[in-house]
């Protein structure tokens, strides 16, 4: 494994996103010294808080999987989770709606999801569910130490064993022919394969080594933190506060200062030069290299869709659903195809609907509710909408309408609080593309062909987080985080 040369006793890691976090943890946890430069005034980067009138909104992810890898990063510094966060298994883990009016409960208990789906699809399909579990736990096995917990630094990396069991098992084949080997249902296909989205593809797209992405989900489970997701980057920057990191908040850097093929260290938007043994990089990868570092020519990347989310405070409860629902249009594929590949707004939307407020009625004024509404859209290479000139408004609306069809009787009525957060604003955070998902995990984007976490000709430059290795999603910049702090801690000292 390549690492960074030199001294690596003082550490500065820009962004305190859940990557940077992760990564000042296990650092710290190995003796570095670690200050950590944050732009905003909270942690959580893409996990932050959003304030409004006694409502508190999650500004990104709400699907919060794998707990066990937050515990392992505040383990690093001796910490136990159970200490930091309160954590709720969702039961049921999602709601899903389908156009023909019925729903199926996606339980992470294997028995009684076997029991939902034989209830709602027939026996035949619970027994391919049960093949299902089977076969993605094995996958999710065979990749994990492999491919996704290791720096990868080249394609032969790769060859190991269990990348022929992959092959063997049909990983490599494409999804959702994958899935429709053990559903034949439409509704169990869709909710078995949508995650594909998640890595920026569409399920017909998508390799099969991506059902492991359902698998951690609807199997292995889904939390809510009290107090949201975001209180997960909080426990995280308490943490490393508590063990000797330093964290600097309303800190912004402006570039890495280099002298010949080192970082020397940071300067920030005030001018002040903070020197570093190593330099790691938690904004987005290609925003890094564009802004912060010595020019380079630039890799052309494809991006992943981005998201339009609302952020509802509202008067109006809806007793039938659940903390995380899914609304699935009448068309599949073609929705895909709209917004990834033709770059246009969905025409028969799928959405995500969470209402944190039912789990934790803390988040809400007494007797008022949150509702966070996320729908795909294009990224702004794929389809550069002008998101500033009334088409936000305009989208939102359609978005509510959309609602009061599905069943959400008087939404625009109970409608307090609006906040309407689009590519534009993803852009203007600093995410390339204006997509908060990175580059697509297509095949020439994945493992060691994503843009490593070391610099290329800066050999004390180490990247973090979701436009790096593994990937995107809590679960993969947390593991980013270790990967990027194995750089630092597995080299000479
Ligand atoms: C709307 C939305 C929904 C999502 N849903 C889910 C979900 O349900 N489940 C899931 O697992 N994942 C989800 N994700 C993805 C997940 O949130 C991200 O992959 C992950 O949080 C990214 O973490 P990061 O550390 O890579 O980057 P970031 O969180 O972006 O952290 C980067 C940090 O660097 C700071 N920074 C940037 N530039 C500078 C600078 N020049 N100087 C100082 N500081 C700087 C930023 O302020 C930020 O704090 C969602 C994301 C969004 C936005």
């Amino acid at each position: 494994m390549r690492t960074v040369n030199g001294r690596t006793d003082r550490v500065v890691v820009v962004g305190a996103g859940l990557g940077g976090l992760a990564c000042a943890l296990h650092l710290a946890g190995s003796g570095r010294q670690v200050t950590v430069l944050e732009r905003e005034p909270v942690p959580g980067g893409r996990a932050g808080r959003l304030s409004v009138d006694g409502y508190e909104f999650d500004t990104g992810p709400t699907v919060l999987t794998m707990p066990d890898l937050i515990a392992e990063a505040l383990g690093a510094v001796g910490e136990e989770l159970d200490d930091w966060l309160d954590l709720t298994p969702l039961d049921p883990a999602y709601r899903a709606y389908y156009p023909d009016g019925s729903t199926l409960d996606v339980i992470t208990d294997t028995t009684r999801m076997a029991v939902e789906i034989a209830k709602v699809c027939g026996p035949r399909e619970a027994d391919g569910y049960l093949r299902f579990v089977d076969y993605a736990r094995d996958l999710w096995r065979l990749e994990r130490a492999d491919f996704i917990e290791r720096n990868l630094d080249a394609p032969t990396d790769l060859l190991t064993g269990n990348l022929l069991k992959l092959l063997a098992n049909g990983a490599f084949r494409r999804l959702q022919t994958k899935i429709n080997q053990f559903f034949r249902d439409p509704r169990t296909q869709r909710i078995f394969s949508f995650q594909a989205m998640y890595a920026g593809l569409a399920p017909h797209d998508a390799l099969a080594i991506y059902a492991v992405i359902a698998y951690l989900d609807s199997v292995a489970g889904v939390y809510f933190p009290r107090g949201g997701v975001h209180a997960v980057s909080r426990a995280m920057a308490g943490a490393a506060e508590k063990h000797g990191v330093q964290i600097r908040y309303g800190t912004t850097v402006t570039r890495v200062e280099t002298a010949g093929d080192r970082a020397t260290g940071v300067r920030t938007a005030e001018g002040e030069f903070v020197p570093a043994d190593v330099v790691v990089l938690n904004p987005d990868l290609p925003v890094a290299y564009r802004d912060l570092l010595p020019p380079a020519r630039p890799r052309r990347l494809t991006y992943s869709p981005s998201c339009v989310v609302l952020h509802v405070g509202s008067t109006r409860g809806y007793g039938k659903i659940a903390h995380h629902n899914i609304h699935f249009g009448r068309s599949w594929r073609g929705t895909f195809d709209e917004v990834i590949r033709r770059g246009d707004l969905m025409s028969d939307p799928s959405l995500l609907v969470t209402n944190p407020s039912r789990t934790d009625p803390s988040v809400a004024p007494a007797g008022r509710h949150t509702y966070y509404v996320l729908a795909p859209v294009p990224n702004l290479d794929r389809g550069p909408y002008d998101w500033r000139g009334g088409l936000a408004d305009r989208y939102a609306g359609r978005l509510v309408e959309t609602l009061e069809e599905r069943g959400y009787v008087g939404f625009a009525d109970g409608i307090e609080v609006l906040r309407t957060i689009t590519p534009a604003e993803w852009a203007e955070q600093g995410m390339a593309a204006g997509t908060p998902f990175a580059s697509a995990h297509s095949l020439f984007q994945t493992g060691p062909f994503r843009p490593s976490n070391l610099h290329r000709g800066l050999g004390n430059v180490v990247f973090v987080g979701s436009g790096t290795q593994p990937g995107v999603g809590v679960p993969m910049v947390l593991i980013s985080g270790k990967l990027a702090a194995a750089r630092v801690t597995e080299g000479r000292r």
